[in-house]
């Protein structure tokens, strides 16, 4: 009888194990691809873990995913599971850009290749990145609030100073802002990270930023939808909310919502089916031991990682429908829910 791929977790893959067989016998094991998630709390990451599945199953491949709750030591840990468990290659949402260069060299230790999926994992023998472009999620952002606000005060929220997606987005921010503030047209009055992503510190900051300023704030550019949120509703407590534009990244439903109704300017479109069909499609092909040639690569710190980058598309109330609806994203009834 044949072994399973958890008793072979030494075996290089599945096409040399083929070799091993009877001429007349063909057997082929069923690939095995790992995901390790670092969080499924922001709306996307279940579409991510839910739609890589069904692409890599479609594929004739199998995966196995776990989801670290925004915790190291718990990523490293179930990564460490993935690994002896034998799976083919390791697909890999970071927690922490540092941190995950653990779990890297754990991987390549165990001969798995590793896709860094989304966010970078820096300083690390990583295979491959696939990604949207970030620093354009940040200047499709700022060019779409200094289209409505050429002037005044700014305050930007960022995203979790850990994730290097976070990093990135801030500069394509400033790429943007930089000249208007040379001009003395913008002045940006607060800029602070929000740890951990979670839209109650995003809250709070916007709150501090708004005591500061005596509530003289005239627009904010927030790292995700998710934080926008935060920051509309301590702009919301102010009497302000809709009256200061506001822009996320993410396209969630609710940050959707917030745009119909006004409260928020726009939001950034990264299509997780494109993202999920395309990563399960080079993380198969990887698995299965062909190299994968890329246009593009990106330094880590460590390497220049060949690199995919998917392009991101700015959404306003005047383009939902042939974005997110056109595309089935979201469905109208649920966007448009309970509005005249
Ligand atoms: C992702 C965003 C997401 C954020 C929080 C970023 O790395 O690119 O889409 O909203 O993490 O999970």
């Amino acid at each position: 009888s044949y072994a399973e791929p958890s008793e072979l977790p030494s075996v290089p893959s599945a096409a040399e194990q083929d070799h091993t067989l009877e001429e007349d016998v063909t057997v082929i094991r069923t690939l095995k691809i790992g995901l390790s998630m670092d969080t499924l709390v922001e709306e996307r990451w279940e579409k991510d873990r839910d739609m890589f599945k069904e692409a890599v199953e479609a594929l004739g491949a199998e995966v196995e995913v776990k989801a670290a709750n925004g915790n190291d030591a718990l990523q490293i840990a179930q990564a460490e599971t993935l690994i002896s468990q034998g799976v083919d290659l390791l697909v890999l949402v970071p927690h922490n850009a540092e941190a995950a260069a653990t779990i890297v060299g754990k991987a390549q230790m165990a001969g798995i290749p590793v896709i860094s999926y989304d966010r970078l994992v820096k300083n690390a023998n990583i295979d491959l990145y696939i990604s949207f472009d970030n620093e354009k999620v940040g200047e499709l952002q700022a060019e779409a609030i200094t289209a409505l606000v050429p002037e005044g005060k700014y305050v930007y929220i960022g995203g979790a100073s850990t994730d290097n997606n976070a990093h990135l987005l801030k500069e394509g921010v400033y790429n943007v802002l930089q000249p208007f503030i040379e001009r003395g047209d913008i002045t940006v009055v607060y800029d602070q990270w929000t740890e951990a992503w979670m839209p109650a510190n995003a809250k709070q900051n916007m709150q501090a930023a708004l005591i500061a300023n005596d509530n003289d704030i005239d627009a904010v550019i927030a790292a995700n939808d998710a934080t926008a949120g935060g920051v509309i509703e301590a702009l919301a407590e102010q009497g302000l909310a809709g009256k200061v534009p506001v822009a996320g990244q993410d396209a969630e439903l609710a940050g959707l919502q917030h745009i119909v109704n006004g409260e928020q300017a726009m939001t950034v479109y990264k299509s997780i089916k494109s993202l999920t069909e395309q990563a399960a499609e080079i993380a198969v092909r990887m698995a299965s031991g062909e190299v994968i040639e890329t246009d593009t690569t990106i330094n880590n710190g460590k390497k220049d990682v060949p690199t995919v980058f998917l392009t991101p598309v700015a959404v306003d109330k005047t383009n939902i429908e042939e974005t997110i609806i056109a595309d089935g994203f979201h469905r109208a009834e649920d966007i448009y829910h309970g509005l005249p």
